[in-house]
């Protein structure tokens, strides 16, 4: 369709899982655009013959987003109509789109949202963890170590951070968890949501890895995982906190139970505290 107003560019949210999913407007996106630019065109393919639609797929990935940029720019300055899909669920979120967005942007297309699935909204909206405030982290990093040190920054985070996982590492990710949070770290994991075995595990690292490891049928599909902040007045002067409520405990009860009170009093790892029970204890 040539045009002389410029066209538009639609970043439209598909299902999850669930096709009932898919929302009127998009639908009549789809139908109407001129192009649909697809992470994966067999897979869009598919949803589109579900929908009963034809439309002209272009695919758009992570490895030749930049090079389509330029041309996808060029078809919305004729006036197309435009439509960017991903997989599943919002595009841009862990996914492709993100250098088309932000340079049609700076050209002053306009871009225009068809909001809809979303793994990270869904599995917040049914987990029971606070959402006044949340971090989302994506991936974590595929290596240990580079993991371990993202672990890391979450220690003493006060909001609900977000992740998603795969079924590969998915048990790699929670024993991380156990070493660098604490097993007594509260966590949800929302499985396979919106299809058929969807499941909401909650507990302690230490709980939900027992059960993955009791079920492993458990650890099968995609994953959210949402770690519980810690509780915010345990920020500042932690270890002086820490410090003194076991100093107060030592004399009283034993290294392990004065370290499972400290850390439910401080929402710090219990094998920490256990460490500087034992520093304190030798030192006296
Ligand atoms: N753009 C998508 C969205 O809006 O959620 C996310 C794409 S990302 C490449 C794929 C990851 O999202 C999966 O590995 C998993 O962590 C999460 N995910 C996607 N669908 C899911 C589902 N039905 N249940 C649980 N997690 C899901």
């Amino acid at each position: 369709m040539m045009n002389s107003q410029p066209g538009t560019l639609y970043v439209v949210a598909t299902p999850i899982g669930n096709l009932g999913d898919i929302s009127m407007r998009a639908i009549e996106t789809l139908k109407s655009a001129d192009r649909i630019l697809a992470e994966d065109t067999r897979r869009t393919q598919q949803l589109l013959t579900h929908l009963g639609i034809k439309g002209s797929l272009v695919s758009l990935h992570d490895h030749n987003e930049k090079q389509r940029v330029e041309q996808v720019a060029e078809w919305a300055q004729q006036g197309e109509s435009l439509v960017l899909v991903s997989d599943a669920g919002t595009p841009l979120i862990s996914d492709p789109g993100y250098a088309l967005v932000s340079q049609l942007r700076e050209k002053e297309i306009d871009v225009v949202p068809v909001p809809g699935a979303c793994a990270l909204i869904a599995a917040l909206s049914a987990a029971g963890l606070p959402t006044d405030r949340f971090c989302f982290e994506g991936f974590l990093p595929a290596k240990r170590g580079a993991r371990k040190k993202a672990l890391e920054l979450i220690k003493q985070e006060v909001r609900t951070t977000v992740y998603y996982e795969s079924t590969h590492r998915i048990m790699d990710m929670l024993e991380d968890m156990q070493e660098v949070l604490g097993g007594e770290r509260y966590l949800v994991l929302a499985r396979e949501l919106t299809k058929r075995f969807e499941t909401f595990i909650s507990g302690t690292v230490e709980d939900v890895l027992a059960q993955l490891n009791e079920d492993t049928d458990q650890r099968k599909g995609e994953f959210v995982v949402m770690v519980k902040g810690v509780p915010s007045d345990n920020t500042s002067a932690l270890d002086v906190s820490s410090e003194d409520v076991l100093k107060l405990l030592l004399p009283h009860v034993s290294t392990k139970t004065a370290s499972q009170i400290g850390a439910s009093l401080t929402g710090l790892p219990k094998k920490e505290l256990y460490q500087l029970a034992v520093q304190l204890k030798e030192g006296d």
